[in-house]
């Protein structure tokens, strides 16, 4: 069964080389962290009928408003240019989502677990818990919401709101969900 915990969003902005992912991470450039270089070695273009839930997804998000289509047609930048993709989440302790920029000329880039893809299209789970404010938080989470996270962070937005895991500045907004 699938979690709040094992679904988590990695990310944060960084802005290092892309991991060349023809050779091990011991030959790697050291700034480069061990969580990129698998999830990042480990994705792939999307394809099929991922493809198809991706492109419905972003339409979605780009339909609900004018900062949200700025954010989605980013993400359709992204996935033409094969930035935007798609990795399995046994790749790396069970994560969610990955997004920032590689620095070599790579530039920003998104990767959502196949688990979102898969269940959480049309479908939520919850996450909560205390930001840093002391705040309890509780999301309804679905694929929309990992992929407007990381998107912004691929945008250039570093961190997150209030110390919640979960939050950046237009999650809410632009899935609708709480
Ligand atoms: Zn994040």
């Amino acid at each position: 069964m699938d979690t709040a915990e094992n679904l988590k969003l990695e990310d944060d902005i960084y802005k290092h080389r892309d991991p060349d992912c023809t050779k091990p991470y011991s030959n790697q450039d050291p700034s480069i962290r061990f969580k990129d270089y698998t999830i990042w070695c480990s994705s792939k273009e999307y394809a099929g009928t991922r493809l198809v839930t991706i492109t419905n997804a972003l339409q979605r998000i780009k339909n609900r408003n004018p900062i949200c289509s700025t954010i989605a047609d980013f993400g359709t930048s992204l996935l033409n240019n094969g930035r935007l993709r798609e990795f399995p989440s046994s790749a790396y302790n069970s994560s969610g989502g990955l997004g920032g920029e590689f620095a070599n000329g790579g530039g920003a880039f998104a990767v959502i677990s196949e688990v979102y893809l898969d269940s959480y299209s049309n479908a939520t789970f919850n996450a909560s818990g205390i930001n840093s404010l002391g705040n309890v938080y509780s999301h309804d989470i679905n694929l929309e919401w990992a992929l407007v996270h990381e998107l912004e962070h691929a945008m250039g937005e570093e961190g997150h709101s209030e110390g919640d895991p979960w939050l950046t500045p237009n999650a809410q907004l632009c899935t609708g969900n709480n």
